[in-house]
């Protein structure tokens, strides 16, 4: 069976959204299946792909063809689809190299004859491929448009397109946020999402684990994180040299690092090996002193996600072998994005509360780790660009200095890790600001160990304020974030 996946994009109303595109060619049969979209549309789409493909001057294919389109449930007008369709069909049938799929995405409709056409909001899929970390796209030709960051591939029909692939042409010239010694992925990249970006400098400024839930570009903003993170010390930097150095990529480098296994990585993946006298560091060590981000975490093994407690509260990994036992660092800042439901948020989805909590109890053993949950929309193209990751990055280094400064002489360095002893005493809030939590904590609304977690965001939130001490706004505030509750 041949498999070749492409990459694409639609806009919804004002917003748009990454589409994956799979193509499986299996011996056997001669259908066309297109799944992922309403009926009445595949139609349309399966003759004007076979139509222009053959018109075009290439053998369709004598394999049985599935198409799969992801997320599923997109609605009717996704002609923008395609040339991404065609383009994984030839790839799976030999006739493009499957690695000119791996960074290009491709927007158009087609004709009958193999012309692309142009396509509604060209510019907002665009832009949402750029932010998704897409480097080149193939797009109708006379339609670049200026203002969008990236390799424009602009082809009048589908024969030249190919015959591009097909050429040696050097790969596209990396933006500047690819590069390693350039400015990292910038937040101006992400328009809107108001709760979720503010929601990443509370928990970058105090060092909170955080919950994104919704459809919207989780991975993103999880790439950004380490953007606003102040970089590591000279004591943080040995140690995740000394981690890296055990893999065939070594690392030196001063920003703190972003792990994010995908949930089909086995738990020795994750958590690391011990064999024969040899250490092979897993995700939780590969994200020490940064960022562990599991995407559509409610899917991770059940082992991966009672596992991770562990490193949670002791900071480090023990890993036991025929030879002893071992531990190794893994202190990181845990950043889990969901949908709010197994079917990501679909047209066709009709679940209900009941199966949205169930979904999303899969994360309850980790409940009581995360101290924020923020919603997360679609990228919305007409939403003004937002601040910049330096802008943020100098509120949250200012935070942190606070929060350094008052810990001084303890081993506690951020919010998160002041403890419980020390809450109650140095850093006693005073009784008008305790007093919202003091309802929750009678109605039994609120463990002690949850209000711990409040009171740490509560001095997070007036370190960012530069304020002396929380006040009452600020315990309300914490309680929103810590309950998911719009600000
Ligand atoms: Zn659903």
């Amino acid at each position: 069976m041949a498999f070749a996946a492409a990459s694409s994009a639609i806009v919804i109303g004002l917003s748009g959204h990454p589409v994956r595109i799979e193509a499986r060619l299996s011996p056997g049969g001669h259908g066309f299946h297109l799944t992922g979209l309403p009926d009445t549309t595949a139609a349309g789409i399966r003759d004007r792909v076979r139509a222009a493909i053959v018109n075009s001057g290439y053998d369709w294919p004598p394999e049985r063809i599935t198409v799969t389109v992801l997320p599923s449930g997109i609605p009717a007008y996704s002609s923008a689809l395609d040339v991404a369709i065609a383009v994984a069909i030839l790839a799976g049938s030999g006739k493009i190299p499957l690695k000119r799929l791996s960074h290009t995405a491709f927007l158009g409709e087609l004709g009958l004859d193999g012309a692309i056409r142009q396509i509604r909001g060209l510019s907002c899929a665009m832009r949402t491929l750029v932010t998704s970390g897409i480097r080149s796209i193939a797009i109708p030709r006379g339609h670049a448009s200026q203002e969008i960051r990236c390799a424009v591939i602009a082809a009048g029909s589908l024969t030249e397109l190919v015959d591009r692939l097909n050429s040696d042409a050097p790969a596209p010239a990396p933006t500047p946020s690819d590069s390693t010694r350039g400015p990292a992925l910038d937040l101006t990249d992400l328009p809107g999402n108001h709760a979720a970006r503010h929601a990443l400098e509370v928990c970058a400024a105090g060092g909170h684990h955080l919950l994104l839930i919704g459809d919207g570009p989780a991975t993103m903003l999880a790439e950004r994180l380490p953007g606003i993170l102040p970089p590591l010390d000279d004591a943080s930097l040995a140690e995740v040299a000394e981690i890296y150095a055990l893999t065939e990529t070594p690392r030196r480098r001063r920003r703190p690092p972003l792990c994010a296994p995908h949930y089909t990585n086995t738990a020795a993946a994750i958590f690391g090996r011990h064999a024969a006298g040899r250490f092979r560091p897993g995700a939780v060590s590969l994200a020490h002193a940064g960022v562990l981000f599991l995407d559509q975490a409610p899917e991770y093994a059940r082992s991966v996600l009672d596992g991770l407690r562990m490193p949670l509260e002791t900071g480090e990994i023990v890993l036991a072998s025929w030879q002893g036992v071992m531990s190794v660092p893994a202190r990181f800042q845990l950043l889990l994005a969901s949908s709010p439901c197994a079917c990501s948020g679909a047209n066709t989805c009709r679940c209900g509360p009941v199966e949205r909590h169930r979904y999303l109890n899969r994360l309850a053993g980790l409940r009581e780790r995360i101290e924020i949950i923020a919603p997360i929309d679609p990228i919305d193209c007409n939403a003004q660009p937002g601040e910049p990751s330096s802008t943020v990055a100098d509120r949250v280094a200012a935070a942190r200095a606070r929060a350094a400064h008052r810990l001084a002489g303890t081993p506690w360095r951020t919010n998160a890790q002041i403890p419980p002893s020390e809450l109650r005493t140095s850093h006693r809030l005073d009784a008008d600001a305790l007093d919202p939590l003091e309802s929750h904590l009678h109605a039994g609304a609120l463990t002690p160990s949850t209000l711990t977690r409040i009171l740490r965001l509560a001095w997070t939130l007036a370190d960012l304020r530069a304020a002396h001490r929380p006040t009452r706004d600020d315990t309300q505030h914490a309680l929103r974030l810590w309950h998911g509750e719009p600000a």
